[in-house]
């Protein structure tokens, strides 16, 4: 007998021979408790979240997650889709339910022809970058090399490529989806096209993806890396950030950020990129890199592979402890400033930081309606993130961001970035969140997940 949880928190059990029926339907593994592998496959990014889900289906193909999504639906299961297991709120595992664990299915099909590529559900971006940048390609991915390409895109997708070719889901062709009854759609602007709408930008709500096809842009070599300042120059270096991000042209992105540096004294840092010719880029991040006096100027040329991977120590590193709060702000006012850098002069962990990325350019040229995505704003998604070791110690690093984040909400628009929500955050902030789509992306998954099976994620009720 295994013991389940459904969907609404009741305890079922299902016998051996129901389980074992499952087993022999899929063609990958499915890891319960007593298998070699459940201790690492129940485990996410955030090692803060310590679940024991039941049942790990890892699928090998669309047909085992046709068959696992069927057999949650039909035992009402609760139910985590994973790919790369960045979610901070750690909704890519569960207590008690089903996993479907996609990341095994790593396929990856550039077609230099046609500049697209098509990758399966379990990719990660270090995977698809390395497969497009063989042909000197590569589409808007995110900034850590290790993220899931199917969780970062269904919530829109940030990156350094933005400003230049928009959001990722600005650049997505086609989705491959088993929806919650267990059938595989094909989404695109001419198949499914509410469907298509909802996946950019609406999340995990609608379906498993089985694969994503992109567009993908020639990207040679890059500029980037970070110019980095004493906390006691951080409030200066952010004022003058805040009127820079407002000079760049498409082709550059200027994101910022109060951290520890590896000499373990707190720094500011401006970590600015360039995707155009490299001189071109030199004279538009000069007033960035002349600004003040910094301890360091490591901004250069670089594969476009090298700085995607730039802030992966440690923020890639699978298994901290995390505990993150996130929203989007129009303005850095000097009394948010001033209430940052004061919080980072008492970091309570040197691994903890806090970011912003600057969204402008291609990524906020599109209509906030033409996709699920509507937060089509020149603005900041702003990003508290404690970060620590050492389990024991969570309530105090916890305390940190929560007592900081209090003083900042004033500052900050009671919205964020899908991706970046915690599961902290009141259901009138997810609701927000989605602004003027969520009523639509409400009767999208009415049609297509009309029980909320797909519900451990920012959540749309139908
Ligand atoms: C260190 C770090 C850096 C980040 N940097 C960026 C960034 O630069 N830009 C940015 O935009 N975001 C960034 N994010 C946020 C990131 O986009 C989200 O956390 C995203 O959900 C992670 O996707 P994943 O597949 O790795 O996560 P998972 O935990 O595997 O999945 C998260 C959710 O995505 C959905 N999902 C995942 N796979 C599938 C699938 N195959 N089918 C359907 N739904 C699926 C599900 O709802 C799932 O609950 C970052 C997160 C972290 C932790």
């Amino acid at each position: 007998m295994t013991t389940l949880m459904t969907t609404d928190g009741v305890s079922i059990t299902l016998d051996d021979e129901t389980i074992t029926a499952f087993r022999s339907a899929l063609r990958g593994d499915l890891i319960l408790r007593d298998h070699a592998a459940y201790e690492s496959a129940r485990r996410v990014w955030n090692g803060n979240v310590d679940r024991r889900p039941a049942l790990i289906a890892r699928c090998a193909g669309v047909a085992d997650v046709q068959r696992a999504v069927s057999f949650g639906r039909t035992h009402s299961l609760r139910l985590s889709i994973r790919d790369g297991g960045h979610s901070a709120p750690g909704y890519g595992t569960n207590d008690g339910g089903l996993v479907i664990d996609m990341s095994t299915m790593k396929g990856i099909r550039v077609d230099p022809a046609s500049r697209t590529v098509r990758a399966e559900g379990g990719v990660i971006w270090r995977e698809l970058d390395h497969e497009t940048q063989a042909f000197g390609l590569a589409t808007t991915g995110g900034t850590v090399s290790n993220t899931g390409i199917v969780g970062l895109t269904l919530g829109g997708g940030l990156g350094w490529l933005m400003g230049k070719h928009g959001l990722t889901i600005d650049n997505l062709i086609s989705a491959d989806v088993v929806t919650a009854d267990g059938q595989f759609r094909k989404a695109s602007a001419s198949d499914h096209p509410d469907l298509f709408w909802a996946l950019r930008g609406g999340g995990g709500n609608f379906g498993v993806i089985t694969s994503l096809e992109y567009r993908v842009h020639e990207v040679p070599q890059v500029l980037g890396g970070l110019v980095l300042y004493p906390l006691d120059q951080a409030r200066d270096m952010l004022r003058f950030y805040r009127d820079f991000c407002a000079t760049l042209p498409d082709e550059a992105e200027a994101y910022a950020a109060l951290l520890t540096a590896p000499q373990g004294i707190p720094v500011g840092a401006m970590i600015l990129g360039y995707n155009g010719p490299i001189p071109d880029g030199e004279k538009i991040l000069a007033g960035a890199r002349q600004f003040g006096k910094p301890i360091a100027d490591l901004v250069g040329p670089m594969p476009y592979t090298a700085r995607q991977m730039m802030l992966d120590d440690p923020n890639a590193t699978h298994g901290l402890q995390r505990y993150w709060r996130s929203a989007l702000t129009e303005r850095l006012s000097d009394e948010l400033i001033d209430l940052l850098v004061e919080g980072a002069s008492k970091f309570s962990s040197p691994l903890s930081a806090i970011i912003f990325f600057y969204m402008h350019g291609a990524a906020v040229g599109v209509a906030p309606t033409d996709t699920a995505f509507a937060a089509r704003r020149t603005q900041w998604d702003f990003d508290l993130i404690g970060q620590w070791v050492n389990a024991a110690e969570s309530a105090s690093h916890i305390a940190w961001v929560k007592s900081l984040w209090d003083r900042l909400q004033p500052h900050l628009l009671g919205t964020a970035y899908v991706n970046h929500l915690s599961s902290d955050d009141r259901p009138e902030k997810v609701r927000a969140s989605f602004g003027q789509n969520y009523d639509r992306l409400r009767q999208v998954k009415r049609v297509y997940d009309p029980t909320n099976l797909f519900r451990l994620n920012a959540n749309i009720a139908p």
